[in-house]
């Protein structure tokens, strides 16, 4: 008997099962890479929102959880997935600057926001203004991480590279059966492949798709990341990831012409030199409209659980929502009611 299911192996399902094997859990994991936001995402952990220099929710907790979690996976797998570097937020007026001094004095804000500003000694990036710098980010190598991560779970035979189909599970006298397998509990992790589960597709996940170009220049010769109506992050060798769009309307996972063309016409506001765009990828972000997480206990089913609604901000929530989820099944811990799904049980009995 197993004691967990988990459906989905992005960033969510990758933090479950972490937690789960450390605390020495027997689950399987099922994997069919309909979903890519996990291993297109940029990685970038930034505890400040960019545009109104406010936090973002819950930062400094996430902060504190998410590196050490990162950096015990860098350990155990003899890997580099944490790069940590400092992100420069373009100023477009004086007002701008004055507006980061005040937040950089703010107690939530002053750890992160460095109040003395760089002046841009780069020719190619466009800066007429300074440059305000973002301590403690950085980025995680998701891809990294997600190859890394499955590699060790096919040699320990716990993932399964198939689609989980619903139709099939069933749950008998206390525990669930699914084609020969039998688990006391079912953790769904697909992102914005909830879509397709029917116990929680009555959840408002609206999926958002993001679009990443990376480019390749050797005149620009940037060695930090700019925060600007975009992001532009040095990937090394010359490349650079530039992105990302925001879009509500289109759930296709294909990259569009019309993203590429948006960042393109960002990024020449920011640059002024040549590049070539050598690569675009695309993901839908599993977010729900009040942009928090919804994490739980289905309404009705007995040891059935979620794990999902991390936004644009996978990196840092994923590992705290994982272990107060299993805390809350083990341990019976509550759940913050910001994130549980329980906010969300009347849409379930009207559906
Ligand atoms: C362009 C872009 C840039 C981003 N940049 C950042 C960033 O810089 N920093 C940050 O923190 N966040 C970023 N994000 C957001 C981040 O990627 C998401 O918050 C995070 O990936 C969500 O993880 P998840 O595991 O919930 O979903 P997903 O990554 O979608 O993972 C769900 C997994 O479940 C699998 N699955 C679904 N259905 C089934 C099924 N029936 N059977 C088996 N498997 C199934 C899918 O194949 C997938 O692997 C970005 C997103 C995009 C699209």
């Amino acid at each position: 008997m197993l004691d967990y299911i988990v459906v989905g192996l992005g960033l969510s399902g990758l933090a479950v099962t972490a937690e789960l094997d450390k605390r020495k859990r027997e689950f399987i994991v099922f994997e069919n890479n309909s979903q890519k936001s996990s291993y297109v995402a940029g990685g970038i952990y930034n505890p400040v929102i960019l545009k109104r220099f406010t936090p973002a929710w819950k930062a400094c907790e996430q902060i504190d959880i998410a590196i050490p979690f990162y950096k015990q996976l860098e350990e155990k797998f003899g890997i580099r997935i944490v790069n940590p570097w400092s992100i420069y937020r373009r100023f477009h007026s004086v007002e701008e600057q004055n507006d980061w001094f005040v937040a950089a004095d703010k107690p939530r804000l002053s750890r992160f926001l460095d109040p003395v500003l760089k002046k841009n000694d780069n020719p190619n990036l466009i800066a007429s203004y300074s440059l305000g710098k973002v301590c403690e980010t950085g980025n995680i190598d998701t891809e990294c991480l997600l190859d890394t991560y499955r590699a060790y779970l096919d040699e320990t035979y716990k993932l399964r590279h198939e689609s989980f189909d619903y139709d099939n599970l069933k749950y008998n006298n206390g525990y669930w059966e699914y084609n020969g397998l039998q688990s006391r509990n079912v953790i769904f992790c697909e992102g914005f492949g909830l879509k397709k589960n029917p116990y929680f597709n009555y959840l408002p996940l609206t999926g958002n798709k993001g679009e990443y170009i990376t480019i390749y220049s050797e005149e620009l010769q940037l060695d930090f990341a700019v925060k600007s109506s975009v992001f532009l992050m040095p990937l090394g060798n010359n490349l650079y990831k530039v992105g990302a769009t925001y879009d509500n309307h289109d759930k296709s996972p294909e990259p569009t012409p019309a993203a590429r063309e948006k960042l393109i016409s960002q990024l020449k506001q920011l640059i002024r030199c040549d590049f070539e765009v050598v690569d675009q990828l695309a993901g839908i972000r599993p977010s729900v409209s009040d942009r928090r997480p919804v994490v739980g206990k289905h309404p009705e089913h007995e040891h059935m659980y979620c794990c999902n609604g991390y936004g644009s901000r996978g990196v840092l929530i994923a590992p705290n929502m994982a272990a107060e989820l299993l805390d809350h099944i083990e341990n019976d811990k509550k759940l913050d009611p910001e994130t549980d799904l329980d906010r969300f049980t009347s849409k379930y009995y009207n559906s």
